[in-house]
């Protein structure tokens, strides 16, 4: 399984992540089949953002109304980690579950080294399972790091 992140949408995640900081950002992409065409921020609105994010509903609605009437599917739902690497946090992976929200891929991107931010792209299935996905960028392939530390 892959996903297409043009690189002008992955300089935007980054931005997106570099302005919260050291709060979680959170958003979603949209795009056709699995090439992403559109990044549409949302506001974090947990009580404890530095380490845990909540999609603001009203920005879901906005977010599932701008999606329909663009003709794009809602494909993924990112979110940063200021301290930790880009990887589902259990907390993560319950809540895609318990929200229903599991047909769209989960993009993380970490900011434990600032200068590098890493861009990750997972699967969470119902059965808690993780799976990564390959991100590939303007046709070249971005081969993310595998550890999972
Ligand atoms: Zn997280």
């Amino acid at each position: 399984m892959k996903i297409i992140i043009p690189r002008i949408i992955i300089s935007k995640l980054i931005e997106h992540s570099l302005i919260e900081d050291p709060k979680e950002c959170c958003g979603y992409l949209m795009g056709k089949e699995n090439e992403v065409k559109k990044i549409f921020k949302a506001k974090n609105i947990h009580k404890n953002p530095v380490t845990r994010y909540s999609l603001n509903p009203l920005d879901q609605i906005s977010a599932e109304q701008y999606a329909d009437e663009n003709k794009l599917d809602i494909l993924a739902i990112y979110h940063s980690h200021t301290l930790s690497q880009a990887y589902p946090s259990p907390t993560d992976i319950s809540n895609a579950i318990e929200s229903g929200w599991i047909d769209p891929i989960y993009v993380l991107v970490s900011l434990v080294e600032k200068t590098r931010p890493i861009i990750r792209a997972f699967n969470i299935s119902e059965n808690q399972s993780v799976e990564e996905v390959i991100i590939e960028h303007d046709g070249e392939a971005y081969i993310s790091p595998t550890e999972n530390s």
